[in-house]
């Protein structure tokens, strides 16, 4: 079965390979291990040994995304959160239930964050200490100028937190030139082609420390895991990790490299290639024009036709092997591909092929977009 969703993705079966022992989390073993993990994280951000720091999250993308929004925006804190999708409301909502406040700028789901819109928010709002931004909308598929807007975000004197969950290890990172980054967050499971289990925050050493107690939680703050790394020596945690799993993402490393990271971002860019234009030969109408269109995520448009029943496609498709996302995310109906992991251009036509017979098994046959 190949998992055509963004994440958990398909990984390589040396991956999963090391799965299969017992370690002990605490044991100096481990710790070096661990240590060395973390510079190699550190290296892919970009990031100066000086300025920054790696610092990992137990748990999934939303943990880490509000321990960084906890650390770095005090209790009450004003954050301007462009309106991107689902992803960028996520971020939304985990910044007011930790009691901050969020300020959305409407983007919308079919267009890229205008630096210059951000420019005039920030420049309209002087209580709006930083702006949060997520590099790959995971719910459209854009992929929004993390340089661009960080500049303006910089001009203004103001901070920022990048969600890099859906692009860390394929799109470029580079924070060493980007001193207006408080940290960039993400996970192993995405295009690092690892295992669920673990975030990371890459994150200001500087920042940290003038941070105090803002969190408000001991679990989720990263000026504490930086300070009992200081305390307890690099590669320590302070609760149990998922060791097996960071053992994976260490192999998942190896292959990154092997690769490389702009091999890596070729192959997803043909993935999706493959995915958009194969749809619409079969007829279907992808959800974003193709200039606006990331090698990440492809949405297509639901067909026009009364068989039209996404978990019976989806059903369909599993039964030829291949899993896609069984939910809406768009205002109108898509399905979603995702175009990351361990799978190749070959593996994106055999899923166009399916999804051409899943239409035909669940007796689809307009295959027009669904309008508005
Ligand atoms: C996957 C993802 C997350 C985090 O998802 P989790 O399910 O919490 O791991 C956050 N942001 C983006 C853009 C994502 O794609």
């Amino acid at each position: 079965m190949l998992l055509l969703i963004p994440g958990p993705v398909t990984t390589r079966p040396e991956v999963r390979h090391a799965l299969t022992r017992d370690i002990a989390p605490w044991d100096n073993d481990f710790r070096v291990f661990m240590a060395h993990l973390l510079t190699r994280i550190q290296r892919l951000a970009g990031a100066s040994d000086s300025e920054h720091a790696t610092l990992p999250l137990q748990g999934c993308g939303h943990f880490v995304t509000e321990a960084a929004l906890r650390t770095f925006l005090p209790p009450g804190g004003r954050i301007l959160i462009p309106e991107t999708g689902a992803y960028g409301n996520r971020m939304i909502r985990l910044t007011r239930e930790a009691g901050r406040v969020a300020v959305p700028l409407p983007v919308g789901m079919a267009a890229r964050t205008d630096p210059a819109a951000v420019a005039r928010a920030l420049a309209d709002d002087p209580t709006l200490t930083h702006v949060g931004l997520v590099y790959s909308e995971t719910g459209s598929g854009v992929v929004h100028d993390v340089r661009a807007v960080g500049e303006v975000v910089r001009a203004a004197g103001r901070r920022m937190i990048v969600d890099a969950v859906s692009a860390f290890g394929a799109l470029p990172l580079d924070l060493s030139p980007m001193p207006e980054v408080d940290a960039a967050v993400f996970t192993a499971n995405k295009c690092l082609e690892a295992l669920p289990g673990i975030g990371f925050a890459v994150a200001r050493i500087d920042r940290l420390l003038e941070s105090g107690d803002n969190a408000g939680s001991w679990s989720f703050d990263l000026a504490d895991i930086y300070a009992s790394a200081l305390r307890s020596g690099p590669g320590s945690f302070r609760f149990t990790p998922p060791a097996q799993i960071l053992a994976a993402l260490d192999v998942a490393l190896d292959a990154l490299e092997i690769e490389g990271q702009g091999a890596r971002l070729a192959r997803y860019t043909a993935n999706m290639r493959t995915l958009y234009d194969g749809v619409a030969e079969l007829g279907l109408t992808p959800w974003l024009p193709a200039s606006l269109q990331g090698p990440i995520i492809v949405n297509v448009h639901a067909p026009d036709d009364p068989a039209w029943n996404l978990q019976a496609f989806v059903d369909s498709l599993k039964s030829r092997g291949f899993l896609i996302s069984n939910f809406y995310n768009t205002p109108t109906p898509t399905f979603r591909v995702g175009c990351i992991g361990a799978i190749t251009p070959a593996d994106m036509a055999g899923a166009v092929g399916a999804i051409d017979a899943a239409l035909r098994e669940i007796g689809v046959i307009h295959r027009e977009a669904i309008q508005a």
